[in-house]
């Protein structure tokens, strides 16, 4: 065991899936849309512009805040965020200082600090043209409704923090605000790290912030190589630089991006063109009992009817997989034997729900499957004996080596069963009795 205790926080950004941007009406979804194609005035940062906020994006960030357990503010307001860079045209951005939608509130053992919306900015592509190593910038996303979420430096470990991760990204899903798909670059992640010595309890007097991590999977390794890398430096009695570090996929260990000798300056100050906003009790509740069932009391509901773990988790991991469970589930009630988990075996592990969009559909197949189950091998063999009878000619050319009627047998024989027979039982019965004819 180390003598180092990691403390690390995260602080995850969603895009959401809103249909316009935060502050004005050009289209939010700008994947793989051709560069600078969604932009106006507003999100172009053009002067005399005026942003208007956009309200399912308040509202989806508050049900967000709910599902996370927060204390949602009734009084809120954005903040302009300043500072410089070339994919923020304004020379700042709107975002939320010291009243953000929502305030403290967790996720499971972890701390949520608070949950507040913000505006994303616009996308820096370093490439070459003509020959020249050139830095463009794309606009389409400028402006696109961003919530952050933010964590106090309660998790322990990579593993911990990747568990986080994904649960917050499955929420997030279940809540149908953003795809949250890290890949894409809808869920974007930054840990901060630092170690604790046993004999000091309270925080390192520093911290190291990572970025660049595009996948639950980086983000484990990215945060393993930096916890180690930090125990080196103190173990050999030096120092923590405060910095920013990326990840990098090639060498697999974290790099200095740049070094934070303090907190930077944003000079905030309160957005004077929106107005700040207000909410009554009675509009929280009714966001409140917009939101689904979550994927924790999903699983406890799945663990109830005698499930493995991992097809409760399989089932959980799509809420609309989860939802189609539940209602087959509900329709094969007294009609089959175990339902729950032949339902959620077929579903697992032959991905049979696909096959029928209805779960009507499904039920009706595994009814049909069981019944065919129960037709008895006498019953069976009766009918294999009368059809041998009936088709001499077919019977002759199979001993004469055409081993293709086989197939016309088994069919005579299951349409003599009305379809209810297991076609491998008839085939076994079958050639058994010709090879008997036979000797
Ligand atoms: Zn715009």
């Amino acid at each position: 065991m180390s003598k180092y205790h990691p403390v690390i926080g995260l602080e995850v950004h969603v895009e959401l899936a809103t249909q316009s941007k935060m502050f004005c009406g050009c289209p939010a979804d700008h994947f793989a849309v051709s560069p600078n194609t969604q932009t106006c005035p507003v999100c172009l940062g053009l002067p005399g512009a005026l942003p208007v906020p956009n309200k399912k994006a308040v509202e989806w960030t508050m049900m967000l805040g709910l599902a996370l357990d927060c204390k949602v503010n009734l009084e809120s307001k954005f903040d302009r965020k300043h500072y410089f860079y070339p994919d923020l045209p304004k020379g700042y951005q709107i975002s939320q200082y010291d009243a953000p939608l929502c305030g403290v509130g967790k996720l499971g053992k972890i701390r949520i600090r608070r949950v507040h919306l913000e505006e994303d900015t616009g996308k820096l592509q370093h490439t070459t043209l003509n020959g020249k190593k050139v830095s463009l910038v794309d606009f389409n996303r400028s402006g696109v409704p961003l919530v952050e979420v933010v964590t106090e430096p309660d998790l322990t470990s990579a593993l911990e923090a990747e568990k986080f991760a994904r649960e917050l990204q499955l929420i997030i899903r279940y809540l149908g605000i953003s795809d949250a798909d890290m890949e894409k670059g809808s869920m974007r992640l930054e840990a901060n790290i630092s170690l604790a010595t046993s004999e000091v309890a309270k925080l390192p007097g520093y911290k190291v912030e990572l970025k660049n991590i595009n996948s639950f999977g980086f983000m484990k390794k990215a945060i393993g190589v930096e916890i180690k890398r930090q125990e080196e430096i103190l173990s050999s009695g030096k120092k923590v630089t405060q910095e920013t570090r990326g990840y990098s996929e090639e060498t697999g260990k974290t790099f200095s991006q740049r070094t934070k000798e303090e907190e930077q300056d944003y000079r905030y100050f309160p957005e004077p063109d929106i107005p700040p906003m207000k909410y009554s009790n009675k509009q929280i509740n009714e966001l409140s009992n917009k939101i689904p069932e979550l994927p924790n009391v999903k699983r406890e509901k799945l663990k109830k009817l005698g499930l493995s773990v991992n097809y409760v988790e399989v089932l959980v991991a799509d809420r609309s997989r989860a939802e189609y469970f539940e209602q087959a589930l509900r329709q094969a009630q007294g009609k089959l034997a175990e339902p729950a988990k032949l339902i959620a075996s077929v579903m697992v592990n032959q991905n049979l729900d696909q096959d029928f969009p209805e779960p009507a559909g499904l039920i009706r197949k595994l009814i049909e499957l069981g019944k065919r189950k129960y037709v008895q091998v006498d019953e069976v063999e009766k009918v294999v004996q009368v059809v041998l009878k009936e088709n001499g000619k077919a019977v002759q050319d199979y001993s004469k080596g055409k081993k293709e009627v086989l197939g016309f047998l088994i069919g005579q024989v299951q349409a003599g069963l009305k379809g209810q027979g297991n076609p491998r039982q008839i085939q076994e019965i079958l050639v058994n009795s010709l090879s008997d004819d036979q000797n």
